[in-house]
């Protein structure tokens, strides 16, 4: 019998979409991924540390309520709790990893079957929607909901390739606490949020955090601009692109070369770690173009205020078709809209 409907990604517009298909029921089964270089269970928010936009938590010992929300047996996932108090009490945002152990709970709690593999390739020019995961299952289902996200983006330097893990990272909240960050100066190339957040985050363990971006003005908003500009470990350097990664077999990354974007100069920057906050690509690789998308090869919603695609029975939710808001909450919204959607089919076919 092939599935209702099967979820694909495990960030925060897979959990909603499975939230809401379970509570339809749907049974639906969610395929959370595994570990890679490109993408990871649950998520670019299990990269990130406090989340303090998203709407219904807000500060406070968020960890009391996740302890107590979340199975035990998963409560060796969380990372440890920060350490704001104040008047006594603790009180901090929810964590990214907490947020997500959160959302998957609910969903598990409504019944969501969860496979920890890979889709790696799909057939939609067949009905039922047929689903290759890495494992070698074949799934066929009615519908899809396609939540893989995206992943960031590097300079493509081949200096850079070969620094990877000995310096280069694409996640400060993941690698700054490494003993080779500490008290060094370390850059971060980028000027949005994104760059702003792990900058700041960085100014916790490096002696100097240069932000290191090619115009003269940020992207990021305003409030997290001022961020950088109030905190005296964070200098930005402006219109500036690097040109290489410097540094040998031994020691990893030393440095960073740095030329002008609006003339000839260069300079060098010392350095021990390089992290990169240069925006991201949707994942999409196992959809092998069987899906149309957008000009930054994001899938196309083909439907205004809907979540179809170009293929009858798939959805898309997140990250992997929105290139504009790409916010954990809006995620969440799509991943439900993508549920109702699929409901909706599922009902007019019979199904
Ligand atoms: P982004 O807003 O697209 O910013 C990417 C930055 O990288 C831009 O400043 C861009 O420069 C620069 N860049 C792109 N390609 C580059 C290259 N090849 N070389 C050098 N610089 C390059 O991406 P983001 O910062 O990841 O943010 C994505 C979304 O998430 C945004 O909507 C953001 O608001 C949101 N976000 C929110 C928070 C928060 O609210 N706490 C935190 C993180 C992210 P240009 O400016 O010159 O284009």
């Amino acid at each position: 019998m092939p599935e209702r409907v099967v979820i694909i990604g495990s960030g925060p517009a897979g959990w909603s979409a499975a939230i809401y298909a379970a509570r339809a029921n749907l049974n639906p089964l969610l395929f959370e991924g595994t570990i890679k270089p490109e993408m990871i269970p649950l998520g670019q928010l299990a990269m990130t540390t406090e989340v303090e936009n998203f709407a219904g938590f807000p500060a406070g010992n968020i960890r009391a309520f996740v302890e107590s929300a979340v199975d035990k047996d998963r409560h060796y996932n969380l990372p440890p709790a920060p350490d704001h108090k104040k008047d006594g009490e603790y009180h901090y945002a929810v964590q990214g990893v907490e947020l997500m152990e959160l959302m998957k709970q609910q969903a598990l709690n409504f019944g969501t079957r969860v496979v920890g593999d890979d889709i790696v390739s799909v057939d939609f020019g067949t009905k039922p929607l047929k689903l290759t995961a890495a494992g070698g299952d074949t799934i066929e289902s009615h519908t899809v909901i396609i939540a893989t996200g995206a992943r960031a983006n590097y300079l493509g330097l081949s200096s850079e390739e070969s620094f990877k893990n000995r310096g280069v990272s694409a996640c400060a909240v993941c690698d700054g606490a490494l003993p080779r960050f500490r008290n060094q100066p370390l850059v971060v190339v980028g000027g949005g949020d994104s760059a702003v957040e792990e900058a700041t985050y960085l100014t916790k363990f490096a002696s100097t955090v240069y932000l290191v971006h090619r115009r003269d003005e940020l992207r990021a908003s305003k409030i997290m601009q001022q961020r950088a500009f109030d905190d005296p470990k964070l200098e930005v350097v402006w219109n500036s692109q690097v040109d290489e990664c410097l540094g040998d077999d031994e020691k990893g990354l030393t440095g960073v070369k740095l030329k002008s974007t609006v003339d000839d100069s260069s300079k060098t920057l010392d350095a021990t770690g390089m992290f990169l906050a240069i925006g991201h690509t949707p994942n999409t690789t196992f959809l092998d173009g069987q899906l149309d998308m957008n000009e930054k090869g994001y899938i196309k919603w083909t439907q205004s205020f809907r979540t179809n695609t170009s293929v009858e029975g798939v959805f898309a939710a997140g990250d992997v078709a929105d290139d504009n808001y790409r916010q954990a909450i809006t995620s969440a919204g799509t991943g439900c809209m993508a549920a109702l959607d699929a409901e909706r089919l599922l009902a007019e076919i019979g199904e």
